[in-house]
């Protein structure tokens, strides 16, 4: 029961912008059940507290999907805060964790902005980089392991 909807598509398609039409990839007598529209950014909380009451996860920083980290930011923020809560030192917490957050939308737009290339030069050159960087030595593994994602989370440090 996977796949995207004809409503969906022909809405997709109806835009002005050139659109991408999934129907012709999907397997015949696929059934869609459930369908829904999925917009994006990335936004940031002013700030994440104001006397008792403070934001965790998307209330707190959005994201684009691109590198699969706005679930994982979350996360990281409550471990953090539960840690800071248990300490009574959570004035540290937006401190903490602010920079990680920013760090990974940064990333999530330039992946974004990588794979959503709208040159079709453009990514022909992108493929042809990335099979090289992913079979380099060092590179490689690096980038396996989750490339920039490895860097220092605002929670390892506590
Ligand atoms: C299509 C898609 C793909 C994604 N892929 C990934 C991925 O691969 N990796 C990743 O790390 N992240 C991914 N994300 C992001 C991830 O899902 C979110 O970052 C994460 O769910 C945010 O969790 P949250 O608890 O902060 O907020 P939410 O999941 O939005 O939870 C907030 C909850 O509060 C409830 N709520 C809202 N207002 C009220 C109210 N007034 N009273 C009571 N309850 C209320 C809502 O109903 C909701 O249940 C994806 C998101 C989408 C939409």
């Amino acid at each position: 029961m996977v796949g995207v909807a004809d409503v969906v598509a022909g809405r997709l398609l109806a835009d002005d912008e050139p659109a991408f039409d999934p129907r012709p990839l999907l397997p015949g007598g696929v059934e869609v059940v459930r369908c829904a529209e999925y917009r994006y950014g990335a936004r940031r909380a002013t700030a994440w507290r104001r006397g008792r009451v403070l934001l965790a996860g998307d209330a707190a920083h959005t994201m684009p999907p691109f590198a699969g980290q706005g679930l994982g930011a979350g996360v990281r923020d409550a471990w953090a805060l539960g840690a800071l809560l248990a300490r009574g030192d959570v004035d540290r917490y937006e401190p903490l964790r602010s920079p990680h957050a920013r760090a990974m939308t940064r990333l999530s737009l330039f992946l974004g902005a990588v794979l959503e290339t709208g040159s079709v030069p453009g990514a022909a050159a992108r493929d042809v980089l990335l099979r090289k960087a992913f079979r380099a030595p060092v590179l490689g593994p690096w980038l396996t392991r989750g490339g920039p994602r490895s860097t220092a989370s605002g929670v390892l440090d506590l």
